[in-house]
């Protein structure tokens, strides 16, 4: 965890990132680090996962389930948001994402009554209206913009920690919400360190791209008003 901070640090420090938002350019090396980090954390959770499996604990998460794919993983970095949006750019797909994540904000605004902007946890008020808004998305069981027909991830390489941390020690039914024992289902996130959520705001400051925390109101954002749909270009 520690090196996957210092990687994340390493690419704050880099002095383009400040003027990210004016040249749309950033170093080769700072996608190379991401990668790097990413790679280090599906370590960590495969040593985490095979620890708690020898202690009798069994995952039922496995490729061809996506059954949590109905939420909204929210608690995205500005950073992260970067990386799945060139990873669209690059390859073809962000006019269809814009517009499949621009659906999944239609349904988040009609299950919370409000418009889309500035949806983060400081931004909806208390923990738990967050928290509900969630919840109620997820019972609308409308699905990622990313998840396939064949129940995989589009953007799987670069999918954010906030996919990556989620597992479930209950049968993949339990994590339907509209299921009648989903609240008694046991789910876990392996959150990355508090030195790696630091660095990684650290590095958002930098950015100052000031989008929502949630998948589909902060590509769409980023997509729409921030980039506009230019490519990043990496030097
Ligand atoms: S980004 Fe991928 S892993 Fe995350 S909810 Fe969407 S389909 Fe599932």
């Amino acid at each position: 965890m520690e090196k996957m901070a210092r990687l994340f640090r390493q690419i704050g420090a880099l002095k383009e990132v400040e003027r990210f938002r004016q040249d749309l350019s950033l170093p080769y090396e700072a996608q190379r680090f991401s990668q790097q980090a990413y790679r280090l954390y599906d370590e960590y959770l495969a040593y985490a996962l095979r620890k708690l499996q020898k202690k009798g604990w069994q995952v039922y998460c496995a490729p061809g389930c996506a059954t949590c794919c109905f939420s909204m993983p929210a608690g995205i970095s500005n950073w992260e948001f970067l990386l799945i949006y060139d990873y669209l750019q690059q390859a073809g797909q962000l006019s269809r994402s814009f517009r499949r994540n621009l659906e999944s904000c239609q349904v988040l605004s009609r299950v919370s009554g409000q418009l889309f902007d500035g949806w983060t946890r400081k931004g909806t008020g208390d923990k738990s209206t967050y928290e509900k808004l969630l919840h109620d998305y997820s019972s609308a069981k409308h699905p990622c913009a990313f998840k396939t027909k064949e129940q995989e991830c589009e953007i799987y390489s670069v999918r954010p920690l906030a996919c990556r941390m989620h597992f479930s020690f209950t049968p993949p039914e339990l994590c339907d919400p509209a299921h009648p024992q989903f609240p008694q289902a046991v789910r876990l996130n392996l959150s990355p360190h508090s030195d790696v959520e630091e660095a990684l705001q650290e590095l958002d400051s930098r950015l100052k791209l000031s989008i929502s925390d949630l998948l589909a109101p902060g590509l769409v954002s980023l997509t729409a008003n921030v980039l506009r749909f230019s490519p990043i270009s990496w030097l």
